[in-house]
């Protein structure tokens, strides 16, 4: 297969299973983002794909070539870590080069593929410039290039963009999707920002304690999260503990959630519904009553917070959608079954 393969891939220190029996198809050309909770093993199995770390067992598998004895040097990688390693004593132009001089390339050859490189990255006519006269965003984009300089198989980020400030960071996933799209390269990068994710990734893989909960396109994961570690994690969304009665009907807050019920065979469960589905009606028509005690307007979106039983839920509206509701206001609150995800507790 064209790709990455991680087979069964563990790695253990001392007792602590860092990343426990990690299995994972990429297909060439895809944009990964690995994504969850600080400690979850995410930089540890991208050090391992690095062959920075040695797995205690499994393999790596780049277009069918196991790679797992093969020292990181030799496996053509390109590698951005969040410190970005530039050397602060040279110009842009010699730290783009660097590699291309350690492969013996010429003078002119060097030239040339560092003019190319900053055109790609948006950077022409900054070979000359010290590093250290840069921006964050601007040396950001000098450790691409010269991580992208020797045209890697692989291109391995690890938190890339952590150090740069919001605006600046949604800028920069944008330019690193359109970049990894223009060059076609496998791109991994480990991040802890589902945001980034959710811009980037063809392929999330969300992890926690050192295992896969997850992996799947973005919208998959956002619409069905497959537990409800990764409902919580992906998203904002409302976890409601629901069982069922009789007839099999979801109950929640001790009423029936109309036309949903739970799987044959599950006696209890939770239901994820993300705020933007919850519906709001300010005369209070709806299947369940509650109470509004907060409302947050962030101008494009308001979050409304309503007390249904003791239970907070939280729905996101527009202001359009939105009609006189403050907090306060006694409100209906519907959960439309198709918008339920219903998940093992
Ligand atoms: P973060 O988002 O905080 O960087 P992470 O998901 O990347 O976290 P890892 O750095 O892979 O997590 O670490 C996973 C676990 O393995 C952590 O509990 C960490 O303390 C442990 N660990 C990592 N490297 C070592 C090491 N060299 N020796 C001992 N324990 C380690």
């Amino acid at each position: 297969m064209s790709g990455l393969h991680l087979k069964d891939l563990s790695k253990r220190f001392g007792n602590f299973t860092a990343v426990d029996d990690v299995d994972l198809t990429v297909p060439h050309g895809t944009f990964v983002c690995m994504l969850g909770p600080s400690g979850c093993g995410k930089t540890t199995l991208l050090r391992m794909i690095a062959g920075l770390e040695e797995p205690l067992a499994g393999a790596i598998l780049l277009d069918d070539e196991d790679m797992t004895p093969v020292p990181t040097h030799k496996r053509n990688l390109g590698m951005v870590f969040q410190s970005l390693a530039l050397f602060p004593h040279l110009t842009v132009g010699e730290n783009i080069a660097y590699p291309l001089r350690i492969r013996g390339v010429d003078k002119n050859g060097q030239r040339k593929r560092v003019e190319e490189l900053l055109a790609l990255v948006h950077l022409p006519g900054y070979a000359a410039r010290p590093v250290s006269k840069l921006s964050g965003g601007q040396r950001q984009r000098v450790a691409i290039a010269r991580a992208l300089a020797l045209s890697p198989r692989l291109f391995l980020l690890d938190e890339p963009l952590s150090a740069l400030d919001a605006k600046l960071r949604e800028a920069m996933q944008v330019e690193l999707r359109q970049l990894q799209q223009k060059l076609g390269i496998t791109t991994i990068v480990v991040t802890h920002d589902q945001r980034e994710a959710m811009t980037m990734a063809d392929l999330v893989v969300v992890m926690g304690e050192g295992r896969i909960r997850q992996a799947a396109s973005p919208i998959e994961i956002y619409r069905k999260p497959a537990d409800a570690f990764v409902a919580d994690f992906i998203g904002s969304t409302n976890l409601l503990e629901v069982k069922a009665d009789r007839a099999g009907r979801a109950i929640t807050l001790g009423q029936p959630i109309a036309g949903l019920s739970l799987p044959e065979g599950m006696a209890r469960g939770l239901v994820s519904i993300r705020p933007e589905d919850v519906h709001l009606a300010g005369s209070a028509n709806g299947a369940f009553r509650g109470k509004v005690t907060f409302v947050r307007d962030l101008g494009g979106t308001i979050e409304t917070f309503v007390e249904v039983g003791g239970t907070t839920i939280v729905a996101v509206t527009t202001p359009r959608e939105r009609g006189d509701i403050e907090a306060g206001t006694e409100v209906g609150v519907t959960l439309p079954a198709e918008s339920c995800v219903v998940l093992k507790q």
